[in-house]
């Protein structure tokens, strides 16, 4: 009885029609599909705006995100923040966040398979809603989850290029590293800046054409 009664609420946020009602039916879902719902605080939908042509997609929510219902607002969130800024974007305005998985795993560990599978159909849901024309991954692990197809790559030549996933037709794609990566990391923070505006150059070739 109590499976069935989780089944229809999954179905009921999987078959909301407009992002508000969804992102409202998630977050007050209580939702169980997998073992993150035992540390959680809230669930973590997103942050920025659902209108936005740019969609942004890292692994999982930290402790600020789990105790704020908000996606990257700790410390990686404020570097990504930062480096957007340079390039002319303010990821609240001209992005949409989200994350692999909606709830933080214990320890800021990444997301496991099992976890990254429960959580996909709102990830689709998302996708489905905001129609981004590209998609930012933060770090391998998002794209790893992203696409399984990709079975090996090197974060040293993927990153800050752009790519096609072909379950994903219509959006291009580019993987940066994590923000919290670059943290202590002075070369991978240079990487990063770098590859910012590489994505500036390919915003500014599509909307000139
Ligand atoms: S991570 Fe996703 S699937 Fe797992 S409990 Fe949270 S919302 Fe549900």
């Amino acid at each position: 009885m109590k499976e069935t009664m989780v089944l229809d609420r999954i179905d009921e946020i999987l078959a909301s029609r407009t992002y508000d009602e969804f992102r409202r039916r998630l977050a007050d879902s209580d939702c169980p599909r997998c073992a993150l719902c035992e540390s959680r605080t809230h669930i973590v939908v997103s942050r920025g705006n659902p209108k936005a042509k740019i969609m942004v997609i890292g692994e999982a929510p930290g402790e600020k995100e789990d105790l704020q219902a908000k996606a990257f607002v700790g410390r990686a969130g404020q570097v990504f923040d930062q480096i957007m800024a340079s390039i002319g974007l303010d990821t609240n305005r001209d992005m949409y966040i989200t994350n692999i998985v909606k709830c933080r795993p214990p320890g800021n560990r990444a997301p496991q398979k099992a976890e990254a599978e429960a959580c996909r159909p709102f990830l689709e849901k998302q996708l489905q809603i905001i129609r981004p024309k590209v998609i930012v991954l933060l770090g391998a692990t998002a794209l790893r989850y992203i696409a399984p197809g990709i079975k090996s790559f090197s974060m040293k030549e993927k990153a800050g290029t752009l790519f096609d996933i072909p379950a994903f037709p219509g959006a291009k794609f580019m993987v940066f590293y994590h923000p919290a990566a670059v943290f202590y990391n002075s070369t991978l923070r240079t990487a990063m800046w770098e590859h910012a505006k590489i994505l500036k150059q390919f915003l500014h070739d599509v909307s000139s054409r």
